[in-house]
């Protein structure tokens, strides 16, 4: 089993690195020619997409059974608040700094200021566009059938914490129905480990598409932007989550990575939190040794409100855009981008380029120009697939501390060399 799973992350990696590759070299290839027609977009693009859906497929039944096993099984039911609490507490101060590393970056390197654009509106400062009461009552589903067939992820979250708890006190029917759970989820984790072995190719389909359709070239014009948002994510990824783990847990950062590597292989290639869930999950509860109960509540949360590489880009973006434009942002101005870039970046689903679309609210809110977005969308894509892959290791760092301080952690299995 040890080999079989070191086995697969080593051909995960050889897919991505082999597709970057080839992808690049069928960039040079004009678009016209058969090779993008039938190979590019025709086969690895269909069976990149189809790997897709087969993950998609998996997210809403292990999100809710996982969930809903996890709570059930709660020994005291006070406990979900604590961990409610520390992993929200946790997800915002991470996010926050992000964005404050983001920002220090960006004004250090004065990214965009070569641009000197116009700009034909008058900008002023703007109301926050969001309404916490209405993000507040959207977290409850009205109909869970509902929530879960339009993947509404904080709604299946919230119906399945308290089915779980219902469950948990329901004594003799509650037991019954929780040992059943229990296999369904041992069954659902059998499910993901079949589509994983695909995974190899799954991964080579949709990163050669992508780098076949995009090339590297955009990334030369915007090189500095560009540059600025690798070395922050960069910087973030490591050492943030060092601290974190070394701090909190006492955990060595250096086997953290080595087991999360190809979970965030996974979300590089899938530009995606969500579709992430089902292998971040996993990944967290049979490499790293968090427990299901906290897990299955930490990881789905995350990927569905804590985006610390999605704020990151807001960060640079904001500041290249005013920059850009040769406009000034104040020191309120940049407070506030940290505010509304943390809410904002709650408020980005985990797909592919939300973050982009949430940038929007961002600029708004400082009066800088929205039309700027046009400017650094041609490299987007590239760094959408980065930065999923440094938020979903963000989730699992956050999932292990508060797995340890509520122990619900296996230490062997943590350091385990699997
Ligand atoms: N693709 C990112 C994610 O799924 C969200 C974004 O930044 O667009 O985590």
């Amino acid at each position: 089993m040890q080999g079989a799973h070191s086995k697969l992350t080593r051909n995960i990696i050889i897919a991505m690195i082999a597709a970057i590759i080839i992808g690049i070299i069928f960039n040079q290839i004009p678009q016209e020619h058969f090779i993008h027609t039938y190979l590019i977009n025709g086969l690895f693009d269909t069976l990149g997409l189809i790997f897709i859906i087969l993950m998609k497929m998996l997210v809403v039944p292990i999100v809710f059974i996982s969930l809903v096993d996890g709570v059930c099984h709660l020994s005291d039911v006070r406990k979900l608040g604590r961990i409610g609490v520390k992993t929200i507490g946790l997800y915002l101060i991470t996010t926050c700094v992000a964005i404050t590393l983001a920002l220090l970056f960006a004004k250090l390197f004065a990214v965009g200021s070569g641009a000197h654009l116009m700009t034909s509106k008058t900008f002023q400062l703007q109301q926050n566009s969001m309404s916490l009461k209405q993000m507040l009552i959207n977290s409850f589903p009205q109909n869970p059938i509902e929530a879960m067939a339009n993947g509404k992820m904080i709604q299946v979250i919230v119906f399945a914490i308290l089915l779980g708890i219902a469950i948990a006190v329901a004594g003799k029917p509650g037991e019954r129905i929780a040992s059943f759970i229990n296999d369904l989820n041992s069954i659902l984790l059998k499910f993901i480990g079949m589509i994983l072995y695909l995974a190899p190719y799954g991964v080579f389909c949709l990163i050669v598409t992508q780098f076949a359709q995009t090339g590297v070239k955009l990334i030369v014009e915007l090189f500095g932007y560009f540059m600025v948002v690798l070395l922050v994510l960069l910087i973030h990824v490591t050492l943030t989550n060092s601290v974190l783990l070394v701090f909190f847990a006492r955990l060595n950062p250096l086997i953290f990575f080595r087991k999360i590597f190809s979970a965030m292989i996974f979300a590089f290639s899938t530009s995606s939190s969500t579709v992430s869930i089902p292998v971040t999950l996993t990944t967290v509860e049979n490499k790293l040794g968090v427990k299901n109960s906290v897990a299955a509540f930490v990881i789905p949360l995350g990927a569905t409100i804590n985006m610390d590489g999605t704020a990151i880009m807001q960060g640079v973006a904001t500041i290249f855009i005013a920059n850009a434009y040769n406009l000034h942002l104040s020191v309120m101005s940049l407070l506030m981008v940290i505010v509304t870039a943390t809410l904002a970046s709650i408020g980005t689903a985990g797909v592919p380029g939300v973050g982009l679309i949430t940038l929007a609210v961002v600029l708004q809110q400082v009066g800088l120009p929205v039309e700027g977005i046009a400017l650094i969308i041609g490299v987007d894509r590239l760094l959408d697939m980065v930065r999923t892959a440094v938020n979903i290791a963000g989730d699992s760092a956050v999932a292990c501390i508060v797995g340890k301080s509520e122990q619900a952690f296996t230490a062997d299995m943590f350091s385990k060399n699997i």
